[in-house]
């Protein structure tokens, strides 16, 4: 054996990132953590993945050493380059949900306002590749994290006293407790033998941004349509990131227009919320699933983030649901102190507190979803009317959306 660690945590995504930090930070131990990619130093040409982040995951990643800058400063004033641990996040205060033909009409729509919630913002918007390199640097930053990039974790084992990850590289990294956030294809999750349950929902998830001709960066926007669901979410004054989950054929169909063809699909479903808007980068598509690992722990590990379930993404939760769980695996632990380090009756507190809240959330998004299909969809459309005159409902849907 190379080493030995008090954790260890496959995967380097934003999730395992923060769960080293916090496991550091919070524990004081000493913790490995394993990457098959490090985060490129440049973003590249490509279309960026932009996530809506709650309060909740802000505050998180601000415990993990990170800085949200503002996004919507014009690199020609910015006076100098972005410090290592900052990411540029654009924050939003309110949020328009609506239902039917045309714009947020009076009666199909839920209007959500930091102010009456008594919120500074409902979140902000950042792009995930500069987030994940923050953290990346961060971790690397840390003196008691050992990060292992690189290279892939081929096996697991886990013995009494001790758990071990063997790398593709013939290293093997011995720990007291294993951490599976190695997404939704988890090595550790089915090295362990731990069925992961998964649907498909028939959609894709196309993934852009447009330039908008009103300026309006504070408001993010989402509609329901018939068949699918198209968020706004800003990522400055001018600039949108656009995520439209849809049926296959029709996401096919839209990925083969050119950029006049898709903004005028654009538009058309944006019904002029946010003025003319133009599409600026090339499309990004992902198909979208619903999962749930079997179980999120057991003797000497856990899962955290996509390895322990997936979940539809119109709701904006997944990346906070893992943030989320980084956080209770790190509270638990520290709470417990080192004598029990992996038992299995100490994370069983946190996979129970975590299920509670994944499967709530899944659950909701997966309902929301549901609702707005097929020939549930006039009801629902009635219930968001009902919903936003009924502020103690909305204040109860926003409290938890805003975890
Ligand atoms: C279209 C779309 C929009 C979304 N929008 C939002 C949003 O607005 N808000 C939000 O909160 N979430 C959103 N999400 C979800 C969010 O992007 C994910 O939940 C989140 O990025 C998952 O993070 P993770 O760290 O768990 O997994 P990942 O990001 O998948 O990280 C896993 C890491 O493990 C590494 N790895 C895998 N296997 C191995 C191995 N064998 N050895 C070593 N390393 C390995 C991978 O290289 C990767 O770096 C969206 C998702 C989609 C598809």
């Amino acid at each position: 054996m190379n080493a030995r660690f008090q954790a260890a945590v496959a995967g380097g995504g934003a999730v395992g990132l923060a769960c080293a930090l916090l496991l550091n930070r919070r524990c004081d131990w000493n913790v490995a953590l394993v990457e098959r990619s490090a985060p490129r130093e440049t973003e590249g040409e490509g279309p960026q993945r932009a996530l809506t982040l709650s309060p909740g995951a802000v505050e998180t990643l601000t415990e993990c050493g990170l800085s949200p800058g503002r996004e919507d400063v014009p690199p020609s004033t910015r006076t100098r380059r972005p410090r290592s641990q900052e990411f540029r996040a654009h924050a939003f205060s309110r949020m328009v949900v609506w239902r039917g033909e045309g714009g947020p009409a009076s009666g199909n729509s839920i209007t959500f306002d930091a102010a009456e919630l008594g919120a500074r913002m409902l979140g902000c918007v950042a792009h995930e590749a500069p987030l994940r390199r923050a953290l990346w640097n961060r971790a690397q930053e840390c003196k008691g994290i050992r990060v292992y990039s690189g290279a892939a974790l081929a096996s697991v084992r886990i013995d009494e006293d001790c758990g071990y990850l063997d790398l593709d590289n013939g290293e093997e990294i011995g720990a007291e407790l294993l951490i599976g956030a190695d997404g939704a294809q988890s090595k550790l999750r089915s090295a362990l033998g731990i069925e992961f349950r998964s649907t498909g929902y028939g959609q894709t998830g196309l993934v852009f941004e447009a330039d908008c001709s009103e300026p309006g960066g504070d408001t993010a926007w989402q509609r329901f349509e018939d068949d699918g669901v198209l968020a706004l979410l800003p990522l400055s004054e001018s600039r949108m990131s656009i995520v439209w989950s849809l049926p296959d054929e029709r996401a096919e169909r839209l990925k083969r227009l050119d950029d006049k063809g898709l903004g005028a699909e654009l538009n058309k479903a944006g019904a002029g919320v946010a003025g003319e808007l133009v599409p600026v980068t090339p499309i990004a598509s992902f198909p979208l699933r619903r999962g749930r690992a079997e179980q999120a722990c057991g003797e000497r590990y856990a899962l955290v983030g996509e390895a322990a379930r997936t979940v539809h993404p119109l709701a904006g939760q997944g990346l906070n649901l893992g943030l989320g769980d980084a956080e209770a695996l790190a509270r638990v632990c520290a709470g417990q102190g080192d004598a029990l380090i992996g038992d299995a009756r100490v994370l069983g507190r946190f996979a129970r507190e975590r299920a509670h809240y994944g499967e709530e959330m899944s659950f909701g998004i997966h309902a929301i979803n549901a609702a707005f299909e097929g020939a549930m969809a006039p009801l629902a459309a009635l219930g968001m009317g009902a919903v936003d005159r009924a502020p103690p409902l909305k204040r109860a849907l926003a409290a938890r959306a805003m975890r």
